[in-house]
């Protein structure tokens, strides 16, 4: 483990559109989803949707159908290799739902780099219908942030990461997204952290009203192969960082039993 955490938002970050409109447009629903959009919160409208389709005959292997042509960028999934490979710790905090998610990376085969995925329940009943519920019930307990939609607070998600790693002080943040639920998570992000928003999409407009507000170093990208350019340029930063200030007990035996004080950076530099 490199001690990074990299946290990646889902739809217009890791695929290059937003999955419940995805799913939407191509099975042709569009026009009704948008006369019942104005009614109701973005996850309850999914649910909602969900019972529309099945009740038109839509099956569950048609919406995984049209999950697994999903666009996204040639260079995420490298980059993603590569980052899981630099030992980083990779999760997914998303305001989409766990069974497009997990349909989708499943079939791209890389599921595995993910060791969490924080996002809205979903599954398939009895009946074979997909429900979508919120993450946050706000019926019975609302999140408080006004920044968020009620159903999910993407900056609660972090505090409960950040809160869950008793080593968190040699932690570092490596935030990515696009949408104005990516705003929330970036302010609660530390100095030695870094926010990656997407240029030109609502987190990036956020951010730039007052750059000020975030304590995290600011790295735009604009499309997937600026993302991966980008991202490796974080890790690799942030790894020399951690190999100049720390010295791992089996590096330390090596320092002591070598007697030239000038021998130090060598034995340091040929940490990976
Ligand atoms: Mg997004
Ligand atoms: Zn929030």
């Amino acid at each position: 483990m490199s001690g990074i955490v990299v946290i990646f938002d889902f739809d217009k970050t890791i695929v290059d559109c937003d999955s419940d409109n995805w799913v939407i447009d191509e099975l042709g629903f569009t026009d009704l989803f948008n006369q019942l959009l104005p009614t109701m919160p973005w996850n309850s409208m999914m649910d909602r949707m969900m019972m529309e389709l099945h009740t038109q005959g839509v099956t569950i292997e048609d919406i995984e159908k049209v999950l697994h042509r999903i666009p996204i960028h040639s260079r995420i999934i490298p980059a993603l290799k590569e980052a899981h490979a630099l030992g980083c710790d990779m999760r997914i905090v998303s305001d989409a739902n766990v069974f497009f998610i997990e349909t989708i990376l499943k079939h791209l085969g890389i599921r595995e780099y993910f060791s969490e995925i924080n996002t809205n329940p979903g599954y398939v009943n009895e009946e074979g219908r997909l429900r979508i519920l919120p993450y946050h019930d706000f019926n019975k307990a609302p999140h408080g942030c006004s920044l968020c939609p009620p159903n999910m607070c993407k900056g609660l998600i972090i505090d409960k990461i950040q809160n869950s790693m008793y080593t968190e002080d040699n932690k570092r943040f490596i935030y990515l997204g696009d949408g104005a639920g990516d705003y929330c998570p970036s302010l609660r992000l530390k100095e030695r952290d870094f926010m990656m928003p997407r240029k030109n999409f609502p987190v990036w407009d956020l951010i730039c009203k007052d750059p000020s507000l975030l304590k995290a170093e600011i790295h735009g990208w604009s499309d997937g192969e600026e993302l991966e350019q980008v991202l490796l340029h974080l890790i690799n930063k942030i790894n020399m960082d951690i190999n100049s200030q720390f010295i791992s007990p089996d590096c330390k035996l090596h320092i002591l039993s070598v007697s030239a004080p000038e021998a130090l950076p060598k034995v340091l530099s040929v940490r990976p």
